[in-house]
C-alpha cells in the first residue's frame, strides 16, 4: 500500500508551488490519458524508485462559516492521523508567526515522521535566516526553494528514508477489492452494514500491520470479495468528520488499494463538487466505477423521465467517460442492494477482460477503413494491425499506425467508443495507444 505525504503549512508558503514540482513529471505522463483532470490537490511521485501519493492541505477548500485558521488546524490534525509523514512547510521571509508554533505543537504530539521545511530560501543570506525556524522543536529546518527547485532533491532523499516500510497485507490477488467512497453522510456506513447485514460470520477481519486493517473479507450468496479500508468508514471522527478534507484523505488510501470503486451520491443532493473530486481521484487511479445514487426510498417521483434525467446529470458531469452502471438504491430498505455486489463484479470481470488479437482485428480493421484517421498535410494514416496487451492493470489497447503522432485525440476516443460498442467494458477506463509499426 502506497505511502500517503500530506504538505501542510499557512497559506502563501509555497505548498501548491512544492506540491507541482513534486508531482510534475508524473502529471505530464497523466495528462496523456485522456479525461484526467489537472488540479492541485493529489499527485502521485517517484524518487530513488519508491512511489508515495502526495496531498496538498491547501487545495481542499474549507467551510466558508468555519474560523479560517480553526479550519486549516483541523485539517492538520487530519493530516497526522491519515498521512505517513507531514511536510510541513514554513516561509523564510515572514519568519515564525503564531500559528507556525500552534501547529509545530500538533505535530510534535503527533509523533509521526515530519519534515520541517524552510520555503522561499532562494539565496545564501535567507539561508541563515532559516535557523529561526529551529525553535520550532521539529529539529533542524531543510531548506529549499519551491519556486527554483533549490534543495528538493535533498528534501526527497530525506523522505524517502523516513517514509515507513510498506508491509503490504497477505491477500489473495485473485479476489476484486471493492471500495465504498463518497462525501460524508452519503450513507457508505450504511450500505457497507446492509451488505454485512447482522451475520457477522460473513466478513472475515484480516490482520493488520503498521496500521488497521484495510482488507475485510466477504464470501456469501456466491459473492467472494474484500471491502477495502471498511474499518476507517465505520470508526467516524466527530471532531473532523465534517471536514472535506477528512473524506477526502480516507477515500485516497481506499481507493488506490481497490479495483472497483462504488461512488455513493446521495439522490437528495444530486451531484456536487465534492462527488466530483472523489470521482477525479477514482479516475487519476484508473480505477473501475459504479455509481450508486442512493436514499432512493427518499426520492418522490421515481419515473423514468426523473431517472433519466438524473442519469444524464451525472453523466455530463464525469464526461468524458460516461461508460459506466448507475444503480438507484437504498440502504436504508435495502432495496437493489443485491444489485449493487452484482454490478461491481461484473464490473470487476470487464477490467479482466481479454479480447482475442483475432477477434479484435476482425472487427476493427473494417470499422477503420470504412472511417480512417483523417489525413494531416496531406499525408495519409494508415492503421494496420491492433493488439490488446497482456497483463496491464486496466484493458490497454496498441493500434499500429505508419504516423502516430497524426493521430489525434477525437480519433483516439472514436476507437476507444468501438471497442466498448463490441466488448462490454462497462465501468472500466481503458487506455489506447497508437504506436509506430
Ligand atoms: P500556498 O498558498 O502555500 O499553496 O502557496 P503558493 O505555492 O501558492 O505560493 C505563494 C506565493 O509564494 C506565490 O506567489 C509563489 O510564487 C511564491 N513562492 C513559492 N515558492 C517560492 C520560493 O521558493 N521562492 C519565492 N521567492 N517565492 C515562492
Ligand atoms: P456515511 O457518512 O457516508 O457513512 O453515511 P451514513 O451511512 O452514516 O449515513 C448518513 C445518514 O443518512 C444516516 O442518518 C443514515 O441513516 C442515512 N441514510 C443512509 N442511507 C440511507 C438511505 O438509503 N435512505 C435514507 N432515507 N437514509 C439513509
Amino acid at each position: 500500500m502506497a505511502n500517503l505525504v500530506a504538505i501542510v503549512g499557512r497559506p502563501n508558503v509555497g505548498k501548491s508551488t512544492l506540491f507541482n514540482r513534486l508531482t510534475q513529471s508524473r502529471r505530464a505522463i497523466v495528462s496523456e490519458t485522456a479525461g484526467t483532470t489537472r488540479d492541485r490537490q493529489y499527485g502521485k511521485c517517484t524518487w530513488n524508485a519508491k512511489e508515495f501519493s502526495v496531498v496538498d492541505t491547501g487545495g481542499w477548500v474549507v467551510n466558508s462559516d468555519d474560523i479560517f485558521e480553526d479550519a486549516i488546524r483541523r485539517q492538520v490534525i487530519v493530516a497526522t492521523q491519515e498521512a505517513d509523514l507531514v511536510l510541513f512547510l514554513v516561509d523564510v521571509t515572514t519568519g515564525v508567526t503564531d500559528w507556525d508554533e500552534d501547529v509545530a505543537t500538533i505535530l510534535r504530539r503527533a509523533k509521526l515522521p515530519t519534515i520541517l521545511v524552510a520555503n522561499k530560501v532562494d539565496n545564501s543570506s535567507a539561508y541563515y535566516e532559516a535557523a529561526e525556524f529551529y525553535k520550532l522543536g521539529l529539529g533542524e529546518p531543510r531548506c529549499i526553494s519551491a519556486a527554483t527547485g533549490g534543495g528538493t532533491g535533498d528534501l526527497l532523499d530525506t523522505l524517502v528514508d523516513m517514509l515507513p516500510q510498506e508491509n503490504p497485507e497477505i491477500i489473495e490477488e485473485e479476489i476484486p477489492r471493492f471500495a465504498v467512497v463518497g462525501r460524508p453522510n452519503a450513507g457508505k456506513s450504511s450500505i457497507i452494514n446492509a451488505f454485512i447485514g447482522e451475520d457477522r460470520n460473513i466478513v472475515t477481519e484480516i490482520a493488520g500491520t503498521t496500521r488497521d486493517s484495510i482488507y475485510t473479507r466477504f464470501g456469501k450468496f456466491g459473492f467472494d470479495f474484500y471491502l477495502v479500508d471498511t474499518a476507517g468508514i465505520r470508526r467516524k471522527n466527530k471532531v473532523t468528520e465534517d471536514l472535506e478534507f477528512y473524506s477526502v484523505m480516507r477515500s485516497i488510501r481506499a481507493i488506490e488499494n481497490s479495483d472497483v470503486c462504488l461512488l455513493m451520491l446521495d439522490a437528495t443532493r444530486g451531484i456536487e463538487a465534492q462527488d466530483m473530486n472523489i470521482f477525479q481521484l477514482i479516475q487519476k487511479n484508473n480505477k473501475s466505477l459504479v455509481v450508486v445514487v442512493n436514499k432512493w426510498d427518499l426520492v418522490e417521483d421515481k419515473s423514468q423521465k426523473v431517472i433519466n434525467t438524473f442519469e444524464a446529470a451525472i453523466r455530463s458531469r464525469m464526461a468524458p467517460f460516461v461508460d459506466f452502471p448507475i444503480i438507484f438504491a437504498s440502504a436504508l430498505t435495502k432495496q437493489r442492494i443485491f444489485r449493487v455486489l452484482e454490478t461491481a463484479k461484473q464490473v470487476y470481470l470487464n477490467r479482466k477482460a481479454r479480447v482475442g488479437t483475432a477477434k479484435l482485428n476482425e472487427v476493427m480493421l473494417p470499422i477503420i477503413e470504412a472511417f480512417p484517421p483523417p489525413s494531416i498535410k496531406g499525408k495519409y494514416i494508415k492503421i494496420k494491425y491492433c493488439t490488446q496487451l497482456p497483463n496491464t492493470q486496466i484493458p490497454s489497447f496498441v493500434f499500429y499506425a505508419n504516423l502516430p503522432q497524426y493521430v489525434k485525440e477525437n480519433y483516439r476516443r472514436f476507437l476507444e467508443n468501438k471497442i466498448r460498442e463490441n466488448w462490454s467494458m462497462h465501468g472500466c477506463p481503458i487506455n489506447i495507444f497508437i504506436r509506430q509499426k
